[in-house]
């Protein structure tokens, strides 16, 4: 791209393009980075700077960019044909793809219902789960008609994603729009001081769990719970067997058990499915960002064959789900997915992250020596690191003293692109991503903490 070029995108791209999850002020005052190609572990910009994709792309890349078999699935697809509906007819990807799905999903989860974004997963999750209720016995369970979810739980901007969810910061503005949720506290053990150990963190959580299931759980529909690890709310990993505690108060008090995996399924937590990791089969599990390895937007709801079955009925019945999406089950998307499912099979992809995990857990042990940061959490390879102002008093920094802004800026400049989630430094790498490039993003990453301390 020559100068001229360069500019008037930057001008264009202010002027046309609303940035999700941005001010747009600032924005507007900054240099924008415009990526223009990929390859493998790196992303280059307009101007040809190279950067080592420390987000994977906001944490959907599995195998790189512009990866050959990946390119040739989507050719030959394009090939063929790009996009037919599900509504009254099949398509050969998504048929396939969808056997593959329930080969991999844990237990008995068995039919799959696509739509596009983790929002759309979540929200369909959330209606299936309603209905199948109301399908069973509309009388008898006439109050089930609410949800737990964890205080800090992120499961998406849509408005019925955005009721379970609990990051004020986001949703906040939005309350007058929501229907009503239960919130149980988030096993966050950094934060719990008044707990001596991690178990008693999880202990406090689960009883407060059967607290409520056994006062309200007539009212309760499901559970919707991020397997493991919470996201977006700056990597909270749980303690070990909150989640299966979580499943045996589900089967305990009869209430559904959906599990998001939207962040944390293939892969990212070193098995194709985090609850995998504890034995836990949910009733629903809730897929998309990696399942397409970056590609292509696609996300799947799968649901086990005994609430599948609720739905079977007469016509005039209606337990028909009356939930569809456009480009339902899209060709493209569903061909590229199985590809990458593939892939992560043929390259032995989750051994490796095993192995790359404990790598970047042993390279991550020197940022402790950094006094800003207070908290580092991995699992698999998602990586948070908290950063404060004191490690005693574990006190933040206000959002005026740009701290982790600067932090990520400063990565940029030394060719990583890695994103702040509030306090907390994220780091997403490309699922196979290799050891080298690994060790040097967690250099820059210390670099540039120790540079704007
Ligand atoms: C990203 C995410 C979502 C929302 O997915 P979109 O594709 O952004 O709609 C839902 N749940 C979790 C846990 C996520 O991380």
């Amino acid at each position: 791209m020559n100068s001229t070029n360069t500019k008037d995108l930057e001008f264009w791209d202010k002027e046309y393009v609303w940035h999700p999850f941005t001010q747009m002020r600032d924005y507007q005052q900054s240099k924008p980075l415009i990526i223009e190609k990929g390859q493998g572990s790196y992303l280059f910009d307009i101007e040809g700077n190279k950067y080592l994709d420390g987000y994977a792309s906001l944490w959907v890349n599995v195998h790189g960019h512009n990866v050959p078999e990946l390119n040739d699935a989507l050719i030959n697809q394009v090939n063929k044909l790009s996009h037919s509906t599900l509504l009254g007819s099949a398509n050969v990807p998504s048929i396939l793809l969808a056997k593959k799905l329930a080969e991999i999903t844990p237990g008995d989860l068995c039919k799959v219902f696509y739509s596009d974004t983790g929002s759309a997963s979540v929200e369909i999750a959330l209606k299936i789960a309603y209905q199948y209720w109301k399908n069973i016995d509309p009388i008898k369970y006439k109050n089930r008609n609410t949800f737990i979810s964890l205080d800090d739980a992120y499961h998406g901007d849509t408005i019925g994603s955005v009721s379970v969810g609990g990051m004020d910061l986001y949703h906040r503005i939005f309350k007058p729009l929501l229907f009503k949720r239960v919130s149980l506290p988030t096993p966050y053990v950094y934060r719990m001081t008044e707990f001596d150990r991690t178990e008693d963190v999880r202990d406090f959580c689960l009883q407060r769990l059967e607290n409520l299931l056994q006062e309200k759980s007539d009212e309760i529909a499901g559970i919707i719970i991020e397997p493991l690890v919470q996201g977006a709310a700056g990597i909270i990993t749980h303690p070990q067997d909150f989640l299966k505690g979580v499943e045996l108060l589900c089967r305990k008090y009869n209430v559904l058990l959906i599990c998001d995996e939207v962040a944390v399924g293939f892969g990212r937590t070193g098995t194709m499915f985090a609850c995998e990791q504890e034995g836990v089969i949910p009733d629903i599990l809730c897929c998309g960002k990696g399942i397409t390895g970056g590609y292509m937007p696609l996300a799947a709801t799968i649901t086990s064959k005994k609430i599948f079955d609720a739905f079977l009925g007469e016509k005039n019945e209606h337990k028909t789900f009356y939930h569809g999406h456009t480009y339902t089950g899209n060709q493209l998307s569903c061909s590229v997915a199985l590809r990458n499912i593939q892939l992560i099979e043929e390259t032995k992809l989750l051994e490796k992250v095993q192995v790359n995990a404990l790598f970047v857990h042993e390279q991550l042990k020197a940022l402790h020596r950094l006094s800003i940061v207070g908290d580092i959490r991995q699992r698999g390879l998602m990586v948070g690191i908290e950063i404060v102002k004191d490690k005693k008093t574990k006190a933040v920094f206000s959002l005026e003293e740009n701290k982790l802004d600067n932090i990520v800026q400063t990565a940029r400049k030394k060719g990583l692109i890695i994103r702040q989630l509030d306090q907390v430094l994220t780091f997403i790498p490309i699922l196979a991503m290799d050891q080298d490039d690994l060790r040097k993003a967690i250099d820059i990453i210390y670099q540039s903490i120790s540079e704007n301390m």
